[in-house]
């Protein structure tokens, strides 16, 4: 089946599919043009899953393209880990690396056609005075006293520039378009400035470098972009885009196209903001799990098909809008649903001992690894006298709807037996309850009683000879209001002081002994569970990457029941 005759899924996509019926290409060509200056977040996946996406359905290529073109914000950190994000996402750019830093030569030249053809100009305002020039929406800009340089003391002074003769400031070359445009992005824009800085990849070979304005439509030009996709920030920009295409001697014509970028409720995703919580140690890094970068979701435990799936759903279009978080957390539990297998943890653990269960014995119980994929089989979890059971699985004296343990109770243990708990020991001094004396009925192994009487919980519970410590690191929201900074200016202000716990003296099934670093598991009644880089040997440290609560799903039966 022809994918062209599928309705299209967005307005791009429409623009993409007629485009390729009016034969207007023989082949599609989108690219991804991350700048180096930070880490990719997941508004960035959006852009990457369209580009790609495009270029996957309509049988064409997207390039990966990085928009080096100021050197003192960019890094090859940057580059490597923007690499691997695209990569870990699930996208492929195989032989199509480009960097604009690569085509400064050709720029530079396309930069003098404009001189010589008296589209450009150098002008030797200072960056305030150019800007006091510029005029505002209301009022019209005014003319440079350099506008009307002749074109041999432009090419002369322009040569200099890159030959390193001023300083930074000195000069700035200009096109000339209109100083009275009603779009301030045409009143004679810089599309060059002196740098004396060190480029990660060309080095001190340039001290002038190209604008975005500048280099963007010119690399889409020099690698046959046929679409240029962008956010709607940059609409203002397209004019300009299309004036550089039309007055350099370019290969060939790409269009930009805009749609609304993502915002996320509880998240910020300015890359200034989350600079500024790296660096001020806000979070622990770039990958630190509360964070929305690709890296921090990776650390987390998001899946990249979760993130794909979410991309899909929110969909492209023209509007901004804000995506409830809660969409994806619900994209991240579906997947893992189907995905992570079962184990049982103990994360905040009350010792349990089985008085009638003789001592030294351990039996082997049959426990199942995913009830949503029977190919994944079972596991054998070891039994024994003394148990873990969670804490809060426990009270002295249960409220009405409380069905879980209490004195003198029985209750369900998950692929076990029924135990009833017949005394709560105390520490002397403090009262804390430190120890529960339960007896098993040997009758009911396999989590049934022969004589037909129910209980009306199950519980999760480890082995405490057999259990493997560990840490875990439970994550909240990274900040507490919807729209963080909306009530005080500063999104610094809306940090959640309860966005990391970490319990120290968690207890995991001996079957997670060998549990590698990205590895995520469901844990039984708690949630999902991702294994992380700081474990050792011996000791094990999860983060949760969500609860088993589906906010997400609740909402959406409320509005179902609603209509
Ligand atoms: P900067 O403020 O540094 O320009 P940026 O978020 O635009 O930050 P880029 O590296 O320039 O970062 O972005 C690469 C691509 O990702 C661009 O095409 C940009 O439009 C797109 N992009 C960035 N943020 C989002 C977002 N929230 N939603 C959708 N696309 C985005
Ligand atoms: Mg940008």
């Amino acid at each position: 089946m022809s994918t062209r005759a599928v309705q299209p899924r967005d307005f791009i996509r429409q623009i993409v599919a007629d485009d390729l019926a009016a034969g207007k290409y023989q082949r599609i060509i989108t690219r991804f043009p991350p700048e180096p200056n930070g880490y990719l977040h997941i508004g960035h996946a959006k852009s990457i899953c369209l580009n790609f996406g495009i270029a996957q359905e309509f049988g064409g290529v997207c390039n990966l393209r990085f928009d080096d073109t100021n050197p003192i914000k960019e890094e090859q950190e940057y580059v490597d880990a923007i690499m691997a994000d695209v990569r870990w996402l699930g996208f492929d750019w195989e032989d199509r690396l480009f960097f604009a830093s690569d085509y400064f030569q050709q720029m530079y030249e396309y930069a003098l056609h404009l001189i010589k053809t008296g589209k450009a100009y150098v002008c030797s305002l200072s960056p305030e005075e150019i800007r006091e020039y510029r005029g505002t929406l209301t009022e019209p800009g005014k003319e440079s006293p350099y506008r009307n340089r002749p074109v041999e003391e432009n090419l002369e002074l322009f040569q200099r520039m890159k030959a390193g003769e001023f300083p930074d400031g000195a000069h700035v070359l200009r096109a000339k378009i209109d100083m009275a445009s009603g779009n301030l992005n045409l009143r004679d824009p810089v599309l060059y400035r002196i740098l004396h800085a060190r480029h990660h990849r060309t080095g001190d070979t340039w001290c002038i470098y190209p604008l975005y304005d500048f280099a963007h439509p010119l690399s889409d030009a020099l690698e046959g972009i046929t679409h240029s996709l962008c956010t709607l920030e940059f609409e203002d920009h397209r004019p300009l885009y299309d004036w550089v295409l039309e007055n350099c001697p370019v290969p060939c014509r790409p269009r930009q196209y805009e749609f609304a970028r993502l915002n996320l409720s509880y998240t910020v995703l300015s890359k200034r903001k989350l600079v500024q919580l790296v660096q001020e140690g806000h979070v622990s890094g770039w990958d630190d799990p509360r964070l929305p970068t690709l890296s921090g979701m990776r650390r987390r435990g998001y899946p990249p098909a979760a993130i794909r799936r979410f991309c899909d759903l929110i969909g492209v279009g023209k509007r901004e809008n804000v995506v409830d978080v809660a969409l994806l957390e619900y994209c991240v539990r579906e997947e893992l649903n189907r995905t992570a297998p079962r184990v049982m943890a103990v994360l905040r653990p009350l010792k349990v001992v089985l008085t009638n269960y003789p001592e030294g014995q351990v039996e082997e119980l049959e426990a199942i690894n995913n009830p949503e994929d029977p190919a994944a089989g079972t596991r054998p979890v070891p039994f024994s006298r003394v148990l873990y059971l969670e804490r809060d699985d426990f009270l002295e004296q249960p409220p009405k709807k409380f069905y879980r343990l209490a004195p003198g109770r029985e209750v369900r243990l998950r692929y076990a037996y029924f135990i009833r708990c017949e005394e709560v020991v105390k520490h002397p001094g403090t009262g804390e309850i430190v120890e529960l004396r339960c007896t098993y009925d040997p009758a009911t192994k396999g989590g049934q009683a022969p004589d037909g009487r129910k209980v009306k919980a199950t519980l999760h519970w480890v082995s405490a000879a057999h259990a493997v410590p560990a840490e875990v690191r439970l994550y909240d929201r990274l900040f507490a209001a919807p729209e963080p900074g909306a009530a005080t200016g500063n999104f610094l202000d809306d940090l959640n002081p309860g966005s990391l716990e970490v319990l120290t003296t968690c207890w995991v099934e001996p079957s997670l002994t060998r549990a590698a670093p990205g590895e995520i598991y469901q844990f039984e009644r708690l949630g999902y569970f991702c294994v992380d880089r700081d474990s050792r040997e011996g000791r094990l440290v999860f983060n949760r990457t969500a609860t088993l609560k589906d906010v997400w799903a609740k909402l959406q039966q409320a509005q179902q029941q609603e209509a």
